[in-house]
């Protein structure tokens, strides 16, 4: 454990020291091509998380569900690109809302090219589906936001009264998992008051522990919260949490841009899936037929070169999870020099 520190300590070190050498390269390669590729299956969510700024109306658009155009045509798109893993998340939204999730995941899953699928979900809905067909249609990563503190702690967090069936849903979708050889894997991220550990409704931790390991269940580092822009407030966030630092500095443009292609539930393409605005609209995803297209034209890099010139959207101004391009190059390296040492030293 302390070795693995101390390796990550080193590579961290050698990555930004290497980083210049490899600045052109890096920059080449990701804007070849984009790391990742995701449908937003819905903006409608059946909680209210005093941390979330769902709750407050943030999302101006229409409410709604992708429809099976939107999705076969991106699907279409994606396939055509070679890629496997299809991201299924919403930006503010839970997919189990949608009675028709199931029969969506299945024309994703139909595609013997796609290897992976995967949602986020509170779980609250999950009782609206025949359980052995939702963990068998194909999906393959479900991440859980919950709260394992009692039923007065998830009231107040996510701002329903649904601990009891959250749970349950929780536990049948955990037991439904192991009954068909975990085809699943499922992560727990929890959201709570800190310290987690002295809050966890113990009766309930212990079920899920006899279904999950520790790693996959994962706690917010408490300084890591978001704010929204501002709209969300200190005390809307967990006791003992703090707001993710915001970068004045943005003069790089943000890594967002250059990593990911986010098809929104309209057809929309946004540069972003951490925010909605229509600032970050750039495109519309029927406009194409090759996403190469999209990742080289003239909408994104016209939304690049502004930032670059200092005309930065303002819902970026306001963020806390702007990262600059550079930082996740030197990420991207730091990973390229661990694998070469496992290489070289196996074990
Ligand atoms: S479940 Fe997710 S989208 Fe819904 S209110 Fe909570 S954090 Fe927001
Ligand atoms: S600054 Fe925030 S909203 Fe803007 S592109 Fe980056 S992550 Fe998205």
């Amino acid at each position: 454990m302390i070795f693995s520190k101390q390796l990550d300590k080193f590579l961290s070190l050698s990555a930004g020291i290497a980083f210049p050498l490899f600045r052109k390269a890096l920059d080449k390669k990701f804007e070849s091509d984009f790391k990742s590729f995701g449908v937003e299956s819905t903006n409608v969510c059946n909680a209210k998380c005093s941390f979330c700024a769902y709750r407050l109306g943030y999302d101006g658009r229409e409410k709604g569900f992708v429809n099976e155009d939107v999705l076969r045509h991106s699907l279409k798109l994606f396939k055509k690109h070679g890629g496997s893993n299809f991201s299924f998340i919403s930006v503010l939204g839970d997919p189990l809302t949608d009675k028709d999730l199931i029969s969506k995941i299945k024309i994703i899953a139909a595609e013997p090219q796609i290897k992976e699928i995967n949602i986020y979900s509170n779980m609250i809905g999950l009782d609206r589906y025949d359980i052995d067909e939702f963990v068998t249609s194909g999906v393959t990563i479900i991440s859980v936001s919950t709260c394992l503190g009692g039923r007065e702690m998830y009231k107040k967090l996510f701002g329903v009264d649904e601990y009891e069936r959250a749970m349950k849903n929780i536990l049948t979708l955990l037991e439904a998992n192991r009954k068909h050889g975990n085809p699943l894997k499922i992560t727990l991220l929890i959201r709570m008051y800190y310290p987690v550990e002295k809050n966890y409704d113990r009766e309930i931790l212990e079920k899920i522990r006899e279904y999950l390991p520790k790693n996959n269940i994962d706690v917010l580092p408490y300084d890591m919260w978001d704010d929204y822009n501002g709209k969300i407030k200190l005390p809307d966030i967990p006791e003992g949490g703090k707001f993710k630092h915001n970068l004045r500095d943005k003069k790089s443009p943000c890594y967002a841009l250059y990593r990911k292609v986010q098809v929104l539930y309209n057809g929309d393409i946004a540069v972003c899936s951490c925010r909605v605005s229509p600032e970050l609209v750039t495109d519309n995803i029927f406009k194409y037929e090759d996403l190469f297209d999209y990742w080289h034209g003239k909408s994104l890099a016209k939304i690049r070169n502004e930032w670059k010139k200092g005309n930065i959207p303002k819902i970026c101004r306001g963020c806390n999870h702007y990262q600059t391009f550079d930082d996740m190059e030197k990420l991207a390296l730091k990973e390229m020099f661990r694998a070469k040492i496992k290489k070289l030293f196996p074990r």
